[in-house]
């Protein structure tokens, strides 16, 4: 069996990586340019050919591609391969519109699953380990991907899927499972249920592996807690291949991306503009070892900071910060990119509910931000001294996270409308577009 912690790649040098990253997108830019007539009719409208793509330096000049190219191509308008050699297909939960639907080679298979084995190394699995798989299985790629990797790790795989708690808590308990791969919230559902019936002495995880949905530190430490082990995020989507793109190291700082086969880039996403390492912006993928279905600068629409500081456990790949919003969500005030998520990231670290409403306008051509703010029953109070400490408070705050001025108001509990059980987050009233 081999082993999936491969320092040769995952420790190498940047000269290493960088030489790698330029000869296979050489390669899968020839390859997509010849085998996806969709792809090669947006190169040409860029007017960009496979022979101006001479190494990663050459990266930006080709197109992007969204979600909606791959709604308007589905279903085989981006499959590079004859049908006959794909083997698998993968596809994403489609909330809205049509579904996106992802084709495997065997070949793609392997490198994916060495991914996930990766990521399961990383959070200390071995051969010896009994890795209980709960995502789901199926057309979602969150359990075929663990339960690969497990396999490749040579660990006793628990195919569990998802639900039916009895049944993962026995099997938890007499097949004593050690590695714990689901959803982070499910993880906390199974944590607390473990501790309702006093089963903590039974169970002997020692780590987990959790993505799938946004989780924060908070919900970590509650599930470590809880379930007494090391919590691992994991990074991915169904379209660049599944989960393990990108997974946790012991240092818990962010997830190292698998870079032999994906590079990263960091985009402003108004002016698709390559930005910087330590900026942040959109995060774009390009599969440089895929046969099937090798997108080419993906834009994932998630918000994100990429870091190249080197880190305690050896790896050299570069590591993403966990998603801090979407790129669909940003306001742009008074030229300063504001996410939801920082505004909610402020009141949940100063203990106020995320029950919060964001009204942008403009006055004689100048942005204004307020921030109306639910307070909780406790902090609820009619002496206003205490009320405008507190919105002193916050818009400090506010403004050392977002770097520009907004206007805070506490309101009384429930006093924010909802529709269906959620609340507006935004109210855009300068009518731009
Ligand atoms: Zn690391």
């Amino acid at each position: 069996m081999e082993n999936y912690y491969q320092p040769e790649i995952e420790c190498a040098s940047r000269e290493q990586i960088k030489a790698w990253q330029d000869e296979r997108l050489v390669k899968t830019v020839k390859h997509v340019y010849e085998h996806v007539p969709y792809y090669r009719n947006l190169m040409e409208q860029k007017g960009v050919s496979p022979d101006d793509i001479k190494s990663t330096d050459d990266l930006h000049k080709l197109p992007f591609l969204t979600k909606d190219d791959l709604r308007e191509a589905y279903p085989y308008g981006l499959l590079a391969v004859p049908l006959e050699d794909a083997v698998r297909i993968q596809s994403t939960s489609g909330t809205t519109g049509r579904r996106v639907v992802a084709f495997y080679t065997q070949h793609d298979l392997d490198l994916w699953e060495d991914c996930c084995a990766r990521a399961i190394m990383a959070a200390g699995g071995t051969k010896e380990d009994v890795v209980h798989v709960c995502y789901g299985y199926g057309l979602f790629t969150g359990g075929p991907g663990l339960n690969g990797g497990s396999h490749k790790v040579g660990s006793l795989t628990l195919p569990m899927s998802s639900g039916n708690t009895e049944r993962q808590l026995q099997f938890m308990c007499d097949l004593g499972s050690t590695i714990l791969c689901c959803t982070p919230s499910y993880a906390a559902y199974l944590g607390e249920t473990i501790c309702e019936r006093g089963l903590q002495d039974e169970i002997k995880l020692k780590a987990g592996i959790f993505g799938a949905e946004a989780w924060s530190q908070e919900m970590r430490r509650d599930i470590e807690q809880k379930l007494h082990i090391k919590a691992y995020d994991i990074y991915g989507l169904t379209e660049i291949s599944g989960p393990g793109v990108s997974f946790e190291c012991s240092e818990q700082t962010g997830m190292h991306i698998n870079e032999d086969h994906f590079i990263a880039e960091i985009i402003d996403p108004v002016t698709g503009e390559v930005l910087p390492d330590g900026e942040k912006g959109e995060l774009v993928f390009t599969c440089i070892t895929k046969e099937a279905f090798p997108l080419i600068r993906y834009r994932t629409r998630d918000i994100c900071v990429l870091n190249r500081k080197p880190c305690s456990c050896g790896r050299t790949h570069v590591k993403m910060s966990k998603p801090m919003g979407r790129s669909d969500d940003m306001l742009i005030v008074k030229g300063v990119n504001v996410f939801p998520s920082q505004i909610e990231t402020v009141l949940l670290n100063k203990g106020y509910p995320a029950n919060y409403q964001i009204i942008v306008s403009r006055e004689h051509n100048s942005d204004k931000l307020e921030v109306q703010v639910e307070m909780t029953p406790e902090m609820f109070s009619d002496k206003l001294d205490e009320v405008s400490a507190r919105e002193k408070e916050l818009v400090d705050a506010l403004k050392a996270m977002l770097g520009i001025y907004a206007k805070v108001q506490l309101v009384a509990p429930k006093h924010i409308a909802r529709s269906e059980g959620k609340a507006v987050r935004i109210i855009d009233k300068r009518n731009l577009y």
